[in-house]
């Protein structure tokens, strides 16, 4: 075995894995990268499938985003956030607030601040504390008395949903075999029903070889759901102060896609509530969700012909809420930003959160809340080439045409039995697993389906993790159609051997 993994299993522990099952083989140990091809300690090459967990975006040893780490790193890699400036941070900071309020969308509130911090995880701590805070100081006033219910502050998230890891993230997720052993840590959140067409318990329509969000039968009682949440809160006197959502797909929670106009509809009864919009963009930003489409794979697209696009230029949207015309008080960003370089996250927020925070230095009003490496230059420098990067027309073009592929390619897959849903938005795709299209009937998790699928695709050179029973296909944006067609084909075999 070669020395470096024996290193490895001697003394990493690794993330969300079985570390019985790790001990079992000699671990891939990746010595390098360039565009969407990782090659490891042997040689041997596979293709970055879900773009390293969902965070590269233009392919790995990307010239521009490397050369603008090399600059900086010549300037400085690091000084504190904490009574300082810096270049890069300032820059972006500025940067994604022009991203985020895009001149063609017609919104409001304006996204004006930017939080910094390390990752997904902790920039949606952020979005949290400064919610729950907020909402104690404004409500308290408005209400005339600090009563004790406005003083708890309460959130309400969708099923399903994952965050992150650090305590608060958790305690907005609701998925149980990741959060319910940490349940006496945690505070208590709302949870509602979030739109999974596949498996909605309202959806009349039959199987098809097609997107369930296509053919659903339904009268959209997903959304009367969110209505009678926010308003049996609203009765006990405490309204939600924060709702907290991924916008156009859950990804944790086995890439859910949400049919065209949910969010919208939410988003209206969420504000009618007084609630704040928390969008976790964590997976969905930075031209993830793609274009506002005009065929099958955008059932969204249908709604958007009777109502004004919010698409930026060239119908090409940044973040996912764009989609829909929604504009969230909170918009929380990480993975991609950096490119799949660094670890750096943000926090957009409005005028009025920030005016909230202002008063005497003894009033004691300051946002107490921040991590060593917040701002910092290195990861702020990447962020920056690459929205330079995702900004341009050839990387716009490119995109354009990596999803309109995929969609095309994924088709194929329709040809198997044991694949139940096939769903894409923009540059992300989930392929579930099921014993028989027919009848949905889903595996059992022991069987480990989506994994021995997963393991199948690696012995063809092509990386990815499922999540349960979804195979998660999530290409880095310079993926050429031969890298694509072999993914996909990949997949398809692997498949066809396991089942
Ligand atoms: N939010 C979403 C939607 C995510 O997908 C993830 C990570 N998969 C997180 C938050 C947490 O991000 P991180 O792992 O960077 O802390």
């Amino acid at each position: 075995m070669n020395p470096l993994a024996k290193f490895d299993r001697q003394f990493v522990w690794h993330p969300f894995t079985q570390m019985r099952d790790w001990l079992e083989r000699e671990p891939i140990v990746i010595t390098g990268g360039k565009g969407a091809v990782l090659r490891d300690v042997h040689g041997r090459e596979y293709l970055d499938a879900n773009s390293s967990i969902w965070t590269n975006l233009h392919g790995h040893n990307h010239p521009k985003i490397n050369s603008a780490i090399q600059r900086q790193l010549k300037k400085i890699a690091h000084s504190s956030a904490l009574g300082l400036a810096n270049e890069p941070a300032s820059l972006l900071a500025k940067k994604l607030i022009e991203a985020a309020n895009p001149r063609s969308a017609i919104r409001s509130p304006q996204l004006k601040k930017v939080f910094f911090s390390d990752d997904g995880s902790t920039a949606l701590e952020v979005a949290l504390k400064l919610v729950y805070e907020f909402t104690r100081r404004t409500r308290g006033k408005t209400a005339g008395r600090a009563s004790s219910r406005a003083a708890q502050p309460k959130f309400l998230s969708l099923e399903g949903a994952y965050h992150g890891d650090t305590v608060g993230a958790v305690a907005l997720g609701h998925i149980d075999c990741f959060h319910k052993a940490y349940a006496g840590l945690l505070f208590k959140t709302d949870k509602v029903m979030s739109p999974y067409c596949y498996r909605c318990p309202f959806n009349r329509a039959k199987p098809e070889r097609a997107d369930a969000r296509e053919y659903r039968k339904c009268n959209w009682e997903c959304v009367g759901l969110v209505e009678k949440k926010f308003s049996a809160r609203k009765k006990r006197g405490n309204s939600y102060a924060g709702f907290v959502f991924e916008p156009a797909m859950q990804g944790a929670a086995g890439m859910i896609p949400q049919p065209a106009g949910w969010l919208r509809r939410v988003a209206e009864i969420a504000r009618g509530h007084g609630a704040l919009l928390v969008a976790d963009e964590v997976m969905t930003g930075f031209g993830r969700t793609g274009f506002a489409g005009d065929d099958v794979r955008s059932p969204r697209s249908k709604e958007k012909k009777s109502k004004p696009s919010h698409a930026g230029s060239h119908g090409h949207n940044l973040f996912a809420c764009e989609h829909e015309g929604v504009q969230p008080d909170f918009l929380c960003l990480a993975k991609g930003m950096t490119g799949g370089y660094l670890p750096m996250a943000a926090t957009l927020t409005t005028q009025k959160v920030f005016d909230a925070f202002l008063g005497e230095y003894h009033e004691f009003k300051t946002f107490f809340h921040g991590h060593s490496y917040t701002g910092n230059q290195l990861g702020a420098a990447a962020a920056l080439a690459s929205l330079d990067i995702l900004q341009n027309e050839k990387s716009i073009r490119a995109r354009r045409n990596l999803e309109d592929n995929l969609c095309d390619e994924l088709k194929s897959l329709w040809q198997l039995p044991s694949v139940g849903d096939v769903r894409q938005v923009g540059l992300i795709a989930g392929i579930e697993l099921v014993r028989d299209w027919r009848t949905r009937e889903p595996f059992a998790l022991r069987e480990r389906a989506g994994i021995r699928v997963c393991e199948a695709m690696v012995r063809r050179g092509v990386l990815t993790r499922p999540v349960g029973n979804v195979i998660v296909l999530m290409p880095p944006y310079c993926t050429t159609q031969a890298q694509l067609q072999k993914m996909i084909s990949a997949l398809r075999e692997a498949v066809k051997e396991i089942f």
